[in-house]
């Protein structure tokens, strides 16, 4: 038997200094023998742990047998069977605290390259031109899908590969939610985004833009149309703020208006494209999740120094690692241990300084994180010309208000069983971040997966 290889293949990508000023993708991608010889490391494990670590339970060992065999026909089929969005989950599924965490590979050296390798094999079906599935007789039972992002998508291709007549209504005039307007093209080319999207399309799902529910239309008069079931996928995109002074003033956005403007209304390419944005010289960016990286990133290509003010300390920093690498690589400043306490203005209104103090870190708090605790006297100024704020969403509160009989958390998320998605009002599921809060694809994914096998056995009952 040949030697296994401990160390996993490195993925190509460009060099830091010319990505820091490009929206190009960094990741560049496998090369078939790339592909080959990391689905080689794959030991084939009779018990599969890695599938247990998939949200969606993708048959891994046998996508990446195939891959072995140079089949890649048989490996993008596989891995279709149970995810419709490989092309997006290969890109930014944390892998590395899923499927990949439970791989036994990474017992012995490193685990096997799995999101990679579902990357690659998404990209090559996309130049082969996509193989349709094969779908069962139409139901004609009608369900509605609100919200378009990763939750709603999987929700309508689930339920649209049984059969049924889905329509997916979404707010915003472009479909993907966050995959579109959050995460950055050099993250996530939205070209990718649009395939993966269309693909569930010709599953026979309408799309419906521009349609806000709880304004255009509510989900009663939906059900007065016909509807029999509901999916409830609308993510968790309305910001939280710190709650100190001059949080109000010019120059300090969201994070989420942030990167709308970039990624959806694509201001980095203006005057191509209608919206301008600048930045300025110095921006800080307030927060240490993947949405504080990918603003500091953006910012950083629109030419400013960038740094990132985060309270707890590296290894409490919420971003995938690989995330907080490539920000450190293209000369993001990290300020942590750092907490921003008051905004000044200059003459004009325009917050001219941050006003932060050094923290240090206490005992656990409910977070399971070390509590940071200000030091006192440590107060400091940091000059800016633009400040973005990512330290958190929580669900618009509009379907809930349109909605009175549906149960929500004092968080403002809706209350759904974790097992089926099933909501307190008949006919309605709901599942992803407007369910668990801000979290990830791969689990809005999963939850949108087990929301459609329940509401195909209600169908059916
Ligand atoms: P969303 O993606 O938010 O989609 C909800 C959709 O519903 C939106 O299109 C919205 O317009 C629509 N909608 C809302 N209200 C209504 C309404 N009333 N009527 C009709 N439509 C409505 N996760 C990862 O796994 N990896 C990452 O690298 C990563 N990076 C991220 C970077 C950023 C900047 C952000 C913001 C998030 C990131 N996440 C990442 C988190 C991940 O994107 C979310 O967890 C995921 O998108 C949640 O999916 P969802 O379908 O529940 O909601
Ligand atoms: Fe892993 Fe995500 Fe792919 Fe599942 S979808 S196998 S968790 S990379
Ligand atoms: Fe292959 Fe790792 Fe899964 Fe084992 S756990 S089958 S080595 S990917």
């Amino acid at each position: 038997m040949p030697k296994i290889n401990l160390n996993r293949t490195p993925m190509p990508k460009q060099e830091a200094e010319k990505r820091a000023s490009s929206f190009q993708e960094v990741a560049i991608g496998y090369t078939l023998d790339m592909a080959k010889a990391e689905a080689s490391r794959c030991l084939q494990c009779p018990k599969r742990p890695c599938v247990g670590g998939c949200p969606v339970n993708i048959s891994i060992p046998d996508f990446v047998k195939s891959i072995v065999e140079g089949d890649l026909a048989r490996s993008i089929a596989k891995i279709k069977e149970a995810n419709s969005l490989p092309g997006i989950c290969g890109r930014v599924c944390p892998q590395e605290s899923q499927c990949e965490a439970q791989c036994v590979m990474a017992k012995k050296g490193a685990s096997v390259a799995i999101g990679r390798l579902e990357r690659y094999v998404a990209d090559w079906e996309r130049t082969q031109g996509i193989t349709m599935p094969s779908l069962p007789a139409p139901s004609h039972k009608k369900v509605g899908i609100v919200g378009c992002g990763p939750a709603g998508l999987t929700a309508a291709a689930s339920l649209a590969r049984r059969g049924h007549q889905v329509t997916i209504f979404e707010a915003l005039h472009s479909p993907g939610g966050v995959l579109v307007y959050g995460i950055p093209e050099f993250r996530l080319p939205k070209t990718i985004v649009q395939g993966e999207v269309n693909f569930v399309r010709s599953l026979g799902v309408e799309l419906k833009l521009d349609w806000v529910v709880g304004k255009t239309i509510t989900i009663d008069e939906l059900f007065g149309e016909g509807y029999k079931a509901i999916f409830v996928g609308t993510g968790a995109g309305r910001p939280q703020f710190l709650g100190v002074p001059g949080e109000n003033l010019g120059g300090i956005f969201s994070a989420n208006e942030f990167l709308v403007r970039i990624n959806l209304m694509k201001s980095y390419l203006f005057p191509s494209y209608d919206t301008p944005l600048t930045v300025g010289k110095r921006v800080v960016v307030v927060g240490g999740g993947n949405v504080a990286m990918d603003a500091a990133r953006c910012a950083k290509r629109l030419g400013a120094e960038v740094t990132v003010v985060y309270r707890r300390s590296e290894a409490e920093l919420p971003a995938r690692r690989e995330e907080v690498e490539n920000a450190q690589e293209e000369g993001i400043i990290f300020r942590l241990l750092t907490n921003p306490v008051a905004f000044h203005p200059n003459a004009q209104g325009k917050v001219q300084t941050v006003e932060c103090m050094e923290m240090e870190l206490g005992e656990p708090d409910a977070s399971g994180r070390r509590r940071p605790i200000e030091k006192k006297g440590s107060n400091f100024r940091l000059e800016v010309d633009t400040v973005v704020s990512a330290v958190g969403t929580i669900p618009n509160p509009l379907i809930p208000q349109s909605t009175p009989d549906l149960k929500i958390t004092s968080h403002g998320t809706v209350t759904a069983d974790d097992k089926t998605g099933r909501t307190s009002k008949a006919g309605v599921w709901a599942g992803g971040d407007v369910v668990s809060g801000a979290a990830t694809v791969i689990s809005a994914m999963g939850a949108g997966k087990l929301a459609a096998a329940d509401i195909d056995l209600f169908l059916r009952s």
